[in-house]
């Protein structure tokens, strides 16, 4: 690529530069591409499927052409076979399933879930640990609000329940959470009996009750995970990512929506994806004129993390100032976010050296981890052998194992036999570990048909029985 006499000129890396073609112009300080900016990614033979599992938030291959017809902004989108995706190699953890409750509200905030997730090992710019999720029965459109401490849970609850209520005129009736402390303080047991909304605490060990609120926010982390190791991003932009999780899938595929995304269901309005970047993908902010001095950089380099709720801005990372900032005036490098997925595998030591340990992010509760038990015993199935450390320590899905080694000061040296094992396993894990956002079944008569869930009751069981419960 050159940047010739005000237009940006493209070849194949095959061919010369008189074979380019002209995909962009230059106007005023920038250089802006002509078209679709994945048209000019395609010069480099990346498929538009590819693209857009990216910056879908590493949404399964299978999801995309369903999603093609649910929003606008997202051309003709085929299954492809996806090749190697860094992000979902290192940040997914297999598909596990369990079943959820048949009762699905009438109406928009009829049922609220919620949970909190944290505390995690690395804290986020603004000294967040932890967040807590609302999720809308109806629609199942999620809200996530960052904490530094849980007991600011009754804050954001009442923060989030004014700005939905005054949005749409509707009143929450019901808020269905597990019994944690954060839940169960006076202040909000007399906050919702003055508003009148009824309290359903979750009891232990009871997925099928709460298992909205836990699955969402393993699917937060998992897909969070996901973009930050594709782009090997610092861990500590693990707020950045879960909001942008948040909002993309929002906008993508559920399973008991149909033909909707979660964000139709709720205000009536097909998204528009057309904005969507690749998280973590290098970007450019135009600085104007009179904010410069005559030899000062047109723009200023930055990194894309997420999407204002506020304006119509992207979110930047400023990584040599450790700052968040907001800028709407800003151009995209997504091939060399693209290039930086596809890395061969044969890089996975150097760079898991340069990463920081995996996981940021644990569970609190204490039925998550019966949760997290039950979904071991997808990963029999998985025709994938696990490494031999996990063979030896299942009772923890490897996120979670290695989150609480880190806590406890013993998270494996770089370069460390299971590190180095892990690329072995790449492409394979790359097809398997991709997964259509929160797909669930509807009935208990439908999860009962999964042999999955019948063993995972038994282990729960099992798992009951031995703590004494
Ligand atoms: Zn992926």
């Amino acid at each position: 690529m050159a940047f010739v006499r005000g237009k940006v000129l493209a070849w194949h890396e095959m061919s010369s530069m008189d074979k380019a073609t002209v995909i962009g112009i230059q106007e005023g300080g920038l250089y802006k591409l002509k078209g679709q900016p994945e048209k000019a990614l395609l010069h480099n033979e990346v498929s538009s499927s590819e693209l857009w599992h990216r910056r879908l938030a590493h949404l399964h291959y299978r999801a995309l052409p369903i999603l093609s017809k649910m929003v606008t902004g997202l051309p003709e989108l085929q299954i492809q076979n996806e090749g190697v995706c860094k992000g979902c190699a290192l940040g997914k953890n297999s598909r596990k399933k369990f079943p959820n409750s048949n009762n699905k509200a009438k109406g928009i905030l009829d049922i609220i879930h919620s949970d909190v997730c944290g505390k995690m090992s690395t804290p986020a710019i603004g000294n967040f640990l932890y967040y807590v999720t609302f999720i809308d029965d109806y629609s199942r459109k999620t809200w996530i609000y960052m904490l530094k401490s849980k007991d600011e849970v009754f804050d954001k609850f009442v923060e989030f329940k004014a700005s939905v209520e005054n949005l749409f005129g509707r009143k929450i009736k019901v808020e269905r959470t597990d019994n944690g402390g954060e839940y169960t303080s006076n202040e909000f047991k007399d906050f919702c009996k003055g508003e009148g909304i009824k309290r359903e605490l979750i009891t232990p060990y009871t997925p099928q009750q709460n298992g909205i609120a836990e699955r969402k926010n393993r699917s937060i982390v998992e897909a969070a995970k996901a973009m930050i190791h594709d782009q090997n991003l610092p861990m500590h932009l693990w707020v950045e990512a879960s909001k942008t999780v948040v909002y993309v899938q929002n906008r993508s595929p559920h399973k008991i929506l149909g033909n909707m995304t979660p964000e139709e269901a709720f205000t009536g309005k097909k998204p528009d994806l057309s904005k969507l970047r690749i998280f973590g993908c290098p970007m450019y902010i135009h600085v104007s004129s009179n904010k410069r001095s005559k030899w000062d950089p047109l723009g200023r380099k930055g990194t894309f993390v997420g999407y204002s709720m506020t304006s119509k801005g992207y979110i930047i990372y400023i990584s040599g100032q450790r700052k968040i900032e907001t800028s709407r005036n800003v151009t995209f490098d997504e091939e060399t976010a693209f290039r930086k997925s596809k890395e061969s595998h044969t890089d996975e030591d150097k760079e898991e050296q340069e990463a920081p340990p995996v996981a940021p992010i644990t569970n609190s509760t204490q039925e998550e981890y019966v949760l997290e038990e039950q979904e071991e015993s997808d990963r029999h199935e998985s025709p994938v052998d696990p490494p031999e450390e996990e063979k030896v320590s299942r009772k923890r899905p490897a996120w979670l194992r290695d989150t609480l080694q880190e806590a406890e000061g013993h998270s494996a040296p770089s370069g460390s036999s299971r590190e180095k094992k892990r690329p072995k396993k790449f492409s394979s894990y790359s097809t398997l570990m991709c997964h259509i956002i929160d797909s669930e079944p509807s009935t208990f008569e439908e999860a009962n048909k999964l042999q999955v869930w019948r063993d995972s009751m038994m282990e729960e069981y099992q798992s009951i029985m031995k703590n004494d419960v």
